[in-house]
This record gives structure tokens, C-alpha cells and sequence, in this order.
């Protein structure tokens, strides 16, 4: 079928989508309605840990579906107790409260930690409820994830804002300080902002910010939506630091491409009551399934050791790229990284890039001078090397 015979106008435009249709995706590679394939290096944004449709997802969504799919949330069901189970026994975190995208589960955080902030009131007895966040920090697009965001501009576009969320520098513990009141409750940050750019917070600073957050009483939030479920190398990014957070979330990677998400916290802090909090889908059977099978999948033996393996060749291989083409450098964790390029070329070498033939590449470029790469946590070396050749084509190309 050609590209105009799709009815793409019945779809509410939300940003500025590609005439391409993909129709199938296995691994690394993508196909498009006209059978051009793309080696994929975006996995809807890092989403697809395992890749494109990989066997045990089939299996986990063929099997839980015949036998049930949502009995509702006000009652148990076996995989989420697995999945909640072996997320507690592989973390420092009690208690597991699932939802659908990063966001909600970011949402769910907050209020957990507003609602903690009420029980644990400040010396003159009054509620606590800020969130100190970070500038360039990506929370979600619901009004308070957007809120707690540190995105230019997000503060004026569905203003006003849910108050609440004062914003500091990363890897700045004075600029945290400074920002506490006496109804500060909680610090919240990506261990690598994600959306950001791929800017890692240093072992220092959540080690310094670790310790300050626990003399003040205040709760340490990290959002792992992005760098969760191996991405960085380690199970969970705030293992690179070695310190223990009080409240995670979980998204993207955890569901392998389904829409599953999570939000741990550690059992002093676990204070809902019934009707605090909630929501349809979470934590039914079908996704928390797919979740079991594709914790399972990163849990075993080698696995994250090869996430390292590799994220350390594909550090290599960037930077050898950087130096021949003279671009600024690369940075990163594990299998989360970026390419600092030398001028703001990143949209037209994402386009030039996705247009080659007879075999595309799908690159995302966070910020104009940077390109960012979420490959397939299960990304072989020849898939590294045939992106390496085919990115150093598209800089000759563009005259880099
Ligand atoms: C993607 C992302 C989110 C939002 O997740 P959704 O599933 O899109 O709602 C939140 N936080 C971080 C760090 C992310 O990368």
C-alpha cells in the first residue's frame, strides 16, 4: 500500500511524524508499509529492552491472555505478585504499586510523597509538600510530571503549573539547599536525565545528596523510568552510586514495549490508605505477565555483564567516530548514551539517516547538538558496527 492510501488525518496531530507506516519490527530492525527496513536505535525510546517483539514477550502475552486478562484491581492476581516480588527481592524497596506509563507512576510518587509529608509534618506542624526537581529533568506529560519537569518552556504551555516543585541544578548540592523550606518533603531526579541529553548525576553528588536528604528527613525520589531495567548496566541506576533511595519509579524498559510501569517504596514510607490511590488497568495480568518474563529475561546470568560489555564498545566505537569526524565526544551509561557533535546538526542527521537507502537508521536527537542512542539491551556488536558505518556515512554526507 502506498503512504497516501492511509487515512493518517483521523489521527489528532501531536507532532510531526515521517510519511513512513512501520508494519513489522523483530530485534534491532524495523520495517516500513514499503518493505524498507531500519536498524533501530531509538526502540521506542528505549522502551524495547529485548527489541522488536522478542519470543518471550509472545509467549508471556500468548499464554496470560488465554487464560485471564484483567479480573480488576481491587482484587489479586498471580503475575503481579510474581512481578512485584521479584522487583522487592532484586532492589532495596518493600512495596511495589504498578501502573501504565512512567508518568502515572511519577504521579503516584508524588503523591506517596505528599502524603508522607502530611503524616510527617514540619517542627511548627505544618503539612510538607515540595518537591525540589532539576532543571533539564524529564517527570512526564501530565500537568504535575510536566510541572515537576525542568524542560524550557514546560512552565508556561498548560499554565498554571501544579505548584510545588522548585527546580535546582544537577550535581549542585548547594543549589538543593538552598531551595529547602519547611515544607520541602522530598528530592526527586533521573540518575541520567534521559531527555535531558544523557547527563549522568555523579557518584559524588547522589552520594552527597543521599546523605543530606536523610539528615534533613526529607525523602530521595529517583526516577528510573529511563534508566531502569538494566539500561545503564546495573539493574537499577541508583545502584551506580551505591546509595538507597526511598521511593523509585519504573516505566519504558520494564514492559519491553507494553505499557507497564511501576513505583517502589521502601515500607516506613508506604502510607496510602484505601482510595488514595489507584487506576483500571494497574496491575493486571496481561502486562505484569510480560513484566515477569522480561525481568526474568535481564536476570539472568551474563545478561547485565553483557549490557556492560557492550555499552563500553559502543563508548569506544563513538568516540573513534568523534575523533575522525573532529565531534565533541560521547557520554553515557551502559547502553544510554550520547554524542556531543560539533554543531546543531542533530535533526538533519536524524533525517538523513532515517531517508538512506536501501537500508535506513532511526536516530533521536534529544537536543540539536546531540544525538542520543537507546539500542536493544540484546544490540550485537555487528549491530553497533553497521550503525558506527552508517552514521560516519551520513556525517560525510552532511560535510562532517
Ligand atoms: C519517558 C520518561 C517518563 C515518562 O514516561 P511515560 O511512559 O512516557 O509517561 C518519565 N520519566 C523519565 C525519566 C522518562 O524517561
Amino acid at each position: 500500500m502506498e503512504f497516501s492510501q492511509y487515512q493518517t488525518d483521523a489521527l489528532l496531530s501531536i507532532t510531526n511524524r515521517p510519511p513512513l507506516i512501520f508494519t513489522e519490527g523483530h530485534g534491532m530492525w524495523l520495517t516500513d508499509h514499503a518493505g524498507k527496513r531500519y536498524l533501530d536505535y531509538l526502540q521506542g525510546w528505549a522502551v524495547n529492552c529485548l527489541g522488536h517483539s522478542p519470543q518471550c514477550i509472545q509467549d508471556a502475552l500468548a499464554a496470560q491472555a488465554k487464560k485471564l486478562i484483567n479480573p480488576s484491581p481491587a482484587f489479586y492476581n498471580a503475575p503481579s505478585i510474581e512481578l512485584a516480588s521479584l522487583l522487592v527481592r532484586h532492589s532495596c524497596f518493600d512495596r511495589v504499586f504498578f501502573a501504565s506509563s512512567g508518568a502515572e507512576a511519577n504521579e503516584g510518587a508524588i503523591k506517596l510523597a505528599r502524603k508522607w509529608g502530611k503524616k510527617n509534618k514540619n517542627s511548627s506542624g505544618g503539612d510538607r509538600y515540595e518537591i525540589i526537581t532539576f532543571d533539564h529533568s524529564f517527570h512526564g506529560r501530565t500537568l504535575a510530571t510536566m510541572s515537576a519537569s525542568g524542560k524550557p518552556g514546560w512552565d508556561t504551555i498548560f499554565a498554571p503549573q501544579v505548584p510545588g516543585f522548585p527546580k535546582a541544578v544537577l550535581n549542585d548540592l548547594d543549589s538543593v539547599e538552598k531551595l529547602i523550606t519547611d515544607k520541602t518533603v522530598a528530592v526527586m531526579l533521573e540518575p541520567v536525565q534521559g531527555e535531558g541529553g544523557v547527563i549522568p548525576a555523579t557518584r559524588e553528588f547522589m552520594q552527597s545528596l543521599r546523605a543530606f536528604t536523610k539528615q534533613r528527613g526529607l525523602l530521595l525520589i529517583v526516577d528510573e523510568v529511563q534508566t531502569g531495567m538494566g539500561r545503564t548496566g546495573k539493574l537499577f541506576g541508583y545502584q551506580l552510586s551505591d546509595v538507597v533511595p526511598d521511593i523509585m519509579t519504573l516505566g519504558k524498559g520494564i514492559g519491553g514495549g507494553v505499557p507497564l510501569a511501576a513505583m517502589l517504596c521502601r515500607e516506613e514510607i508506604a502510607c496510602f490508605e484505601p482510595g488514595d490511590q489507584g487506576g483500571t488497568y494497574n496491575g493486571n495480568p496481561l502486562m505484569t505477565a510480560v513484566g515477569v518474563a522480561v525481568t526474568n529475561e535481564l536476570l539472568q546470568p551474563g545478561f547485565l555483564q553483557s549490557v556492560q560489555d557492550k555499552g563500553a564498545y559502543l563508548s569506544a566505537e563513538l568516540l573513534k567516530l568523534a575523533s575522525r569526524h573532529g565531534l565533541q565526544g560521547e557520554r553515557g551509561e551502559g547502553l544510554l548514551r550520547a554524542l556531543k557533535l560539533s554543531s546543531d546538526i542533530g535533526p538533519k542527521i536524524v533525517e538523513t539517516a532515517r531517508d538512506m537507502s536501501p537500508v535506513g537508521l532511526l536516530l533521536n536527537s534529544p537536543r540539536p547538538d546531540l544525538l542520543r542512542f537507546m539500542p536493544a539491551l540484546t544490540v550485537t556488536t555487528q549491530e553497533i558496527d553497521q550503525m558506527i558505518s552508517m552514521l560516519s556515512d551520513v556525517l560525510k554526507k552532511l560535510g562532517q
